[in-house]
C-alpha cells in the first residue's frame, strides 16, 4: 500500500530503534565499541575518524482502515514521532532504560497521515513512512511526553 495514508500507531518495536553511522557520510557504522567509518579519508590516517552519529531506525506497526502492516521510520520521519535525534534519546535512556518500551506506550493510538514508499534497497522487507504528520489536536512527540512522565514520578526506571 503505498502512497498517503491515514493510520493509527498500534506498536513501536522498542528493542533496537537507532543505529550508528559515520557524521560524515552517513554510511552505517559497525556494532562496536568505538567504531570508525572505513570511507573517511582520515581512516588509518592517524587523525581522529569522524565521531559516529545515531539516527533512528524505528520499525511502527500501523493500522489502516482495511490492514495492518509494519512501515520503517528512519530518522526524520522517526524525530516527528519521538521528538529529538536519536542520540539524545539514546543519552535519556541511560538514565531510563524503559523510555523506549514507554514511548512505544505513548505513541500507541495516535492517529498519523503517513506517506509510504517503496524500501530503496530491493532486500528490505517493509515500506518506508517518507513523512509522517500527527492527526490529533495536542499530539506531542514521545520524549515530551516522556520527560512529563519522568519529572512526575522520580523513582520510575
Ligand atoms: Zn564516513
Amino acid at each position: 500500500m503505498e502512497g498517503t495514508v491515514m493510520c493509527t500507531v498500534i506498536a513501536m518495536d522498542h528493542t533496537n530503534l537507532s543505529y550508528r553511522a559515520c557524521s560524515v557520510c552517513e554510511r552505517t557504522l559497525p556494532d562496536v565499541p568505538n567504531p570508525v567509518c572505513k570511507f573517511c579519508p582520515n581512516y588509518n590516517s592517524g587523525r581522529p575518524p569522524p565521531p559516529p552519529v545515531r539516527f533512528f531506525r524505528l520499525l511502527v506497526s500501523i493500522a489502516t482502515d482495511t490492514e495492518v502492516f509494519n512501515v520503517m521510520c528512519f530518522d526524520r520521519a522517526a524525530r516527528v514521532l519521538i521528538g529529538c535525534s536519536a542520540d539524545e534519546f539514546f543519552d535519556f535512556a541511560k538514565f531510563h532504560p524503559f523510555a523506549a518500551a514507554n514511548a512505544g506506550k505513548i505513541l500507541e493510538g495516535e492517529m498519523m497521515k503517513m506517506t509510504l514508499t517503496k524500501p530503496k534497497n530491493g532486500n528490505a522487507q517493509h515500506l518506508r513512512a517518507a513523512a509522517v504528520v500527527p492527526l490529533r489536536t495536542g499530539f506531542q512527540p514521545a520524549i515530551k511526553s516522556l520527560r512529563e512522565l519522568y519529572k512526575a514520578r522520580p523513582g520510575l526506571s
